[in-house]
């Protein structure tokens, strides 16, 4: 069969073709909601503040009583009752009158300003205003944050602390989000070793697979099996089958290029998987390729841990998106210019680690290799390459994704 080569756009057109948005929903508190998806709009049911309310602590009194009240000239009135935060005015404010009133608390009926107590004589009986103000000031009106019926959030909106601070807000204490995308992780490679064991001549420890799982995880995603495979072609089919039955999507490790134990395509077709593509014209990781595995997507990444880590942001995490419906996850494309030095140049486009801040890009230091992870700590972005441009200085203008 022919080889599939396609370019990042294709690969993630593709991805959007055979990918297909969940409707499967679940409700969850607010205590869970964190990451997780909404998958229906979210509108108040009352305004916030249900009252209007004192920005200050002072009195509440009408704003025409008080007209060219100064120091020298204050304005008596009388108070006719004391609102702490919670308490529910009884009285109708008059003219001549003012409720001591503390902050958060309702602004009565009749009042239209609020004086702070520092331009007062703080009297109990009688208050002495000290200050002329216009109806309204040092007032915050019903509905100041947002009005009955109004829409908060979105539905595919990922929820953070803001956005779940929102949904308390308009009183919400559970809200319905999408389930939870579940992911298979597989790792292949004989010479991999898991962590905190000790490592027999000719083995690495196996970071994919962590690194991996972990990130899908950052994305809202659930890991269902998380497992290290030999290169064995009947041990891999048997972790294949068993992740198609329970995982939406199936993300691989090594074993893709063209090595005598780079089974994982082999395998796959063996399994009477369809393949989407074969090849992605992009360094690192082009032979990176996807299947379908009985309708679940197999990704299958190069095994360098940095390889893995470009295709897992810019294929897995549309993936993901997508199931979701959720825009912000997908590695949108954005613009920001060098603070540092390139000289490789490369036949297709090449992402490179970096540091982003306000669109201003450091690279770290040499330690650009596939392999290498260690320079990532701490980069927050992929920079694009693009094919055929070469040595570039500080100050050219890029392309990059946040990760
Ligand atoms: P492969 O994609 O299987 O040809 O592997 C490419 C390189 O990445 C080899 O040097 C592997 O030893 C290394 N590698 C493969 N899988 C992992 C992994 N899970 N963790 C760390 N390194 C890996
Ligand atoms: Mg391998």
């Amino acid at each position: 069969m022919s080889e599939r080569c396609v370019t990042v756009q294709e690969a993630q057109n593709d991805i959007r073709m055979i990918v297909s948005k969940s409707r499967e929903t679940e409700e969850a508190t607010l205590l869970e909601a964190g990451g997780r998806i909404l998958s229906e709009n979210l509108r108040a049911g009352k305004s916030s503040p249900p009252f209007p309310r004192s920005p200050y602590d002072g009195y509440a009194l009408r704003a025409a009583d008080i007209q060219g009240a100064n120091k020298k000239q204050p304005v008596c009135l009388k108070v006719v009752e004391k609102l702490c935060a919670g308490k529910y005015p009884k009285q109708v404010i008059g003219s001549g009158e003012a409720a001591r009133i503390m902050t958060g608390a309702p602004i009565p009926n009749g009042a239209d300003t609020v004086v702070k107590q520092e331009d007062t004589d703080y009297g109990e009986g009688i208050v002495q205003i000290y200050r002329s103000q216009n109806p309204y000031d040092h007032y915050c009106p019903q509905g100041e944050d947002f009005l009955a019926g109004e829409k908060l959030l979105t539905k595919g909106l990922r929820m953070d602390a803001i956005r779940i601070g929102i949904a308390a807000s308009a009183g919400c204490d559970r809200i319905r989000v999408v389930k939870k995308v579940r992911v298979a992780v597989l790792t292949t490679g004989s010479e991999l070793a898991k962590p905190g064991t000790k490592l027999r001549p000719g083995q690495i420890y196996d970071s994919s697979l962590y690194l991996i799982s972990e990130r899908i995880r950052e994305l809202g995603g659930e890991v269902v099996r998380m497992n290290s495979v030999l290169d064995e072609p009947e041990i891999l089919k048997g972790r294949l089958r068993e992740a198609a039955r329970c995982a939406d999507l199936i993300v691989t490790t090594g074993g893709v290029s063209v090595g005598e134990k780079d089974l994982t395509r082999q395998v796959l077709s063996q399994m009477g998987a369809d393949k989407v593509f074969d090849r992605v014209f992009v360094k690192p990781g082009s032979p990176t390729a996807l299947f379908r595995l009985e309708e679940t997507p197999v990704f299958a990444l190069s095994g360098n841990p940095f390889a893995a880590t470009v295709h897992m942001e810019l294929l897995v995490r549309a993936a993901i998106a997508r199931w979701y419906g959720c825009d912000e996850l997908f590695p949108h494309e954005k613009r920001g210019f060098l603070l540092s030095n390139f000289g490789k140049s490369a036949v297709s486009d090449r992402y490179i680690r970096g540091t982003e801040s306000g669109g201003r890009i450091l690279l770290p230091n040499g330690k650009e290799r596939s392999g290498i992870l260690s320079s990532m700590n701490g980069c927050n972005c992929l920079v694009k390459i693009e094919q055929g441009r070469a040595n570039l200085r500080e100050g050219e203008r890029v392309c990059y994704i946040k990760i």
